[in-house]
């Protein structure tokens, strides 16, 4: 089953799911007492049309109905929404990259697999500059906590509304809701002059820049295409000098 397929059919689930298990008190309160109205009707229906009538005598199978469904209806319910609540999670963990908490590379292939053609917006791909110095000076622990801290970075520079991934390595993806020059410049330039890494255990600092190449969804069609576009514009950051980013309009930066 490919990434696509096992999304569909987890959505369906869920939607499944939604409707019989109860969320919160209340709803089990809710769900208990229609199914009780439910058994209830049926036992009446069948006294009056069978049995020709109701008496005393029959309360009593009544109240052990309630007896046995009670419990059994709870414990049910309980471990329905254990189970809905485990769903929930192996759906998250299957789309999170485990190092950053950001989506991981198949969860933002299936967001750029949507249809983006009613989308007004960007795609930016972001790679650290020199993040190889960060492993070789440091060590890979470290290197990793600076990936973990890049995710941050990104975190709360880019708007709110961003999709944001690991795209791989030391490399991130970002879908953003904006496309004009005017709109992406503001957060490009913070993100391009990075930030000030503190290196535990090293008593040291290191400046993390990045290079970004920014195409807008409404320069070309495909996806493919929009991942190209953003890469070579990366690679000319890159060759520019990197700490830039470069958008349909960029002009390399003075050094
Ligand atoms: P450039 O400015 O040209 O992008 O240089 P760079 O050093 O950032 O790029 P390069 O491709 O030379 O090196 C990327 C490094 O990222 C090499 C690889 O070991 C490291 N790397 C990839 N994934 C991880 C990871 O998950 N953890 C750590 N610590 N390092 C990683
Ligand atoms: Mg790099
Ligand atoms: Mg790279």
């Amino acid at each position: 089953m490919d990434y696509e397929e096992f999304s569909r059919q987890a959505a369906s689930m869920k939607v499944f799911v939604s409707y019989l298990v109860p969320r919160g008190i209340l709803q089990v309160a809710l769900h208990y007492l229609l199914w009780m109205i439910f058994i209830i009707s049926l036992y009446l229906l069948q006294k009056f049309f069978f049995d020709g009538g109701l008496e005393y005598g029959y309360v009593q199978p009544l109240r052990t109905v309630f007896v046995i469904a009670t419990p059994c209806l709870l414990i049910g319910l309980n471990l329905a929404s254990k189970l809905e609540a485990q769903k929930d999670e192996i759906s998250r963990l299957a789309r999170t990259d485990v190092l950053t908490g950001l989506l991981n590379r198949g969860a933002m292939d299936a967001v750029l697999a949507s249809d983006l053609s009613d989308m007004s917006g960007s795609l930016l791909l972001i790679d650290i500059d020199h993040f190889k110095s960060v492993n070789d000076d440091f060590g890979h622990a470290a290197g990793d906590e600076c990936l973990r801290a890049v995710a941050k970075f990104l975190r709360l520079v880019l708007p709110k509304d961003v999709e944001l991934a690991r795209w791989g390595g030391e490399e991130f993806v970002a879908l953003v809701r904006r496309q004009n020059v005017s709109e992406i410049a503001p957060f490009a330039n913070k993100l391009v002059r990075g930030f000030t890494l503190p290196i535990e255990g090293h008593n040291r600092q290191t400046k993390i820049t990045f290079s970004i190449g920014v195409a807008a969804i409404s320069e070309v069609g495909p996806v493919d295409a929009l991942l190209k576009l953003a890469d070579t514009r990366l690679y000319l950051a890159k060759s520019w000098g990197r700490a830039q980013w470069v958008g349909p309009e960029a002009e390399p930066l003075e050094p």
